[in-house]
């Protein structure tokens, strides 16, 4: 890696952009090009050649031998299948590089080791991955050399969505829609295209690559699944922005450099609230390009750690007792000409289309908040929701003093005449600047949370992709565009109907706005009066997504079908019981191979000593007293061992049951939590390298 370089001069160098686009591809070529990205017209096969021969020339120029499209099955991650440039080698023996437009456009990957959640039988094995051109193609260099990727969607042979980038495509077809109805009635006639900006905040943290290979149970389930806690942990709120420490300064360089290169404009790096986390945010974009690149910095962090000797870690809880990780997704609404939607202006009260979109909002996320709650639901944000460091489990609206007030006014008069303002923050230092203050404090507790000019859904797991909560959150809110449009567009008096609609909305939705501590138990219970869900796990998450009302609000958006759901709503049950699955072999594996022998073993060093020291005449109350204890708490271990062998057994044979969540996973867990008993044997584990 170079030690210096001008950022300005490497950003983007190996990414197919419009610069490159504009310089290689014939005028007529990058025109038709254009209107396929911006338009979402059809591209011909002519067409498609000229690009995938120039893209072609221009990947084999920065060093490229192979091709790969790159899309995200339900897997949770990634997928590729590399193929070279060459052709059959000519009569001379020589072989040439050829891409064809058919190659770049279509592919038909062997669809059938994919989760597809029953939408097709193993035997229907095709699956087409289609090249997504609103994404630019980058080349990655790795291990691997130079690959060209390709972003693609995937589906089925019949055309059903497989992956996570076509119903986020689909989704931003409905809320572009609905935004342009919206802007055409308050007369803005200029905006063309309405595209969701989304910021994904990626957290993160970062073991030694030789303790991790210690810990079975990083290797295998990405989280520790018993130990002791050390003696110091993030009490001291001491390494949230504190000093970034050389080794960790010196990946994040290289981790900067890597995603520059590829066009992701990585911003804002620090150190997070627990021992070892950190944080790295882009720049928003578009929401597509957005989850691409999300991806782009999930397998960057984990390559360049491992070229650092370090291990990055995406579960969302690695280690008890100190904060797990999320992604903080931000969200706002950027028309083609540069408005934001959810920009509410010096003055929000005067603010008419500022206020029905932010009213809109407020109703589609009060009446969809189960599927937003699902949205965010993984096997390992289980571990965080709710649990006094993550927002809770419950939905709810932060608005912010200034927005509240705007709405009290309109929902107690009926007219909102006035906004607060932000004054001045004075800091008693003379020698300071005095600095103008927000009309708004933030809220660390809140899980929606307006922040100035967007919002900010802050339950979003750390490794999850970020295509599920964008789905819902442009599907949602493109309904109630949607719906206020109807009434709208049919109204004699539009101001009158406006006004009386944002009232209306205000009032009704108003039980989910909440600006006070989400982590406090009174909130819980106020929720509760509020009749707001408080869904507390994932396998309670799923069913939202195959309600009657969500199954009507996808399909009417054209963003998932029936079927396409429910293949989603089992695939997620698998998930959740695989990982559980997991989880529990792993648990046994260590309790029976490294934990019990290791206990035995100190069992017999005790034991030894005190006959030692009984005949060396000397006092043994202490080590009896230890072998005592030890000796309970191994048999108490063993009976849980086995109480949770039988269980993982059975989940075994009931896998079809199991997966439909019908096995009750409260025995599941009880009888791992038990298991986590064994942390009891602090003593002894903290002798054994990397259990302590
Ligand atoms: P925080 O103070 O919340 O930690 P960060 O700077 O870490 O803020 O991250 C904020 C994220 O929000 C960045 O990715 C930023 O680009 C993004 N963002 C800023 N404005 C918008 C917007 N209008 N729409 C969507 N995302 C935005
Ligand atoms: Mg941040």
């Amino acid at each position: 890696m170079s030690e210096r370089f001008n950022v300005a001069d490497i950003f983007g160098e190996d990414v197919f952009n419009d610069t490159v686009m504009q310089e290689r591809l014939p005028k007529k070529v990058y025109k038709d090009l254009k209107k396929t990205i911006e338009e979402g017209k059809e591209l011909d096969l002519a067409t498609a050649d000229v690009i995938a021969h120039e893209m072609k020339e221009w990947a084999i120029e920065k060093g490229a031998t192979h091709y790969t499209r790159w899309f995200q099955p339900l897997t949770g991650v990634t997928a590729e299948k590399h193929d070279s440039f060459i052709s059959a080698p000519l009569p001379s023996g020589k072989v040439l590089m050829s891409f064809s437009g058919k190659e770049l456009i279509k592919g038909e990957p062997d669809a059938s080791s994919f989760p597809s959640g029953g939408l097709r039988a193993t035997f229907e094995a095709r699956g087409y991955t289609a090249w997504d051109c609103t994404s630019p193609a980058f080349v990655r260099h790795d291990a691997a050399g130079a690959t060209l990727c390709i972003p693609t969607a995937f589906c089925s042979y019949k055309g059903e969505a497989l992956d996570q980038k076509t119903p986020l495509l689909r989704s931003m077809q409905a809320i572009n829609e609905q935004s342009l109805r919206l802007l055409r009635l308050f007369g803005n006639t200029t905006s063309k295209k309405v595209t969701p900006s989304v910021g994904p905040e990626q957290e993160y943290f970062l073991v030694d690559a030789d303790k991790f290979l210690q810990r079975k149970d990083l290797i295998y389930t990405g989280r520790t699944l018993f130990g002791a806690m050390p003696p110091k942990g993030q009490e001291l709120d001491d390494h949230y922005f504190g000093t970034i420490r050389q080794r960790i300064a010196g990946f994040m360089k290289d981790v900067n450099e890597e995603l520059w290169k590829v066009g992701v404009t990585s911003k804002t790096q620090h150190n997070e609230v627990a021992p070892a986390q950190h944080e790295l945010a882009p720049i928003y974009a578009e929401c597509n390009v957005a989850l691409d690149h999300n991806h782009i910095v999930m397998q960057t962090l984990k390559r360049v750690a491992c070229q650092h000797g370090m291990k990055c870690l995406l579960h969302e809880k690695p280690f008890a007792g100190v904060n797990g990780s999320g992604k903080h997704d931000n969200w706002s609404l950027t028309t083609d000409d540069g408005k934001n939607l959810l920009e509410p202006g010096k003055t929000p009260h005067e603010n008419i289309q500022f206020l029905l979109v932010l009213t809109c909002i407020l109703k589609a996320v009060d009446t969809h908040a189960d599927l937003l709650r699902e949205s965010a639901a993984d096997p390992g944000n289980d571990h965080r929701l709710g649990a006094n460091e993550a927002p809770p489990a419950i939905i709810s609206v932060f608005l912010g003093e200034q927005l509240e007030d705007v709405l009290e006014q309109l929902i107690s008069t009926g007219e909102a005449t006035h906004s607060l303002k932000g004054g001045k923050l004075q800091t008693g230092v003379d020698t300071l600047p005095d600095l103008a203050k927000d009309a708004t404090d933030r809220n660390r507790t809140s899980p929606f949370a307006f922040t100035g000019n967007k919002f900010e859904f802050r339950m979003v797991g750390s490794r999850d992709s970020i295509s599920g909560p964008n789905v819902v959150l442009n599907t949602i809110v493109a309904e109630a565009f949607s719906e206020a449009c109807d009434v709208l567009e049919k109204a004699d008096n539009f101001d009158e109907a406006v006004h009386d609609l944002i009232k209306k909305y205000a009032t009704e939705h108003q039980r989910v706005v909440f600006d006070g501590n989400g982590y406090s138990d009174a909130w819980v219970e106020e929720a509760e009066r509020r009749g707001l869900p408080n869904i507390k796990s994932m396998v309670e998450a799923i069913p939202a997504l195959t309600t009657d009302k969500a199954i009507n609000l996808f399909e009417k958006y054209k963003v998932f079908t029936k079927a396409e759901l429910e293949s989603r709503a089992e695939i997620k049950y698998e998930n959740y019981s695989k990982a559980i699955n997991i989880e529990a072999r792993t648990m046994i594996d260590i309790a029976t191979k490294q934990i019990i022998p290791a206990v035995i073993k100190y069992t017999k060093e005790l034991a030894d000593t005190i006959n030692a020291v009984k005949a060396a005449g000397a006092d043994v109350s202490v080590q009896s007293e230890l072998l005592t204890e030890i000796s309970a708490l191994l048999v108490e271990s063993k009976s849980a061992l086995k109480a949770l062998t039988e269980v993982t057994e059975k989940a075994a044979e009931m896998e079809k049951r199991f997966r439909k969540a019908e096995f009750t996973f409260n025995d599941y867990l009880d009888s791992m939590s038990q298991m986590k008993k064994m942390g009891g044997f602090a003593n002894v584990l903290s002798m054994m390298p990397g259990i302590g």
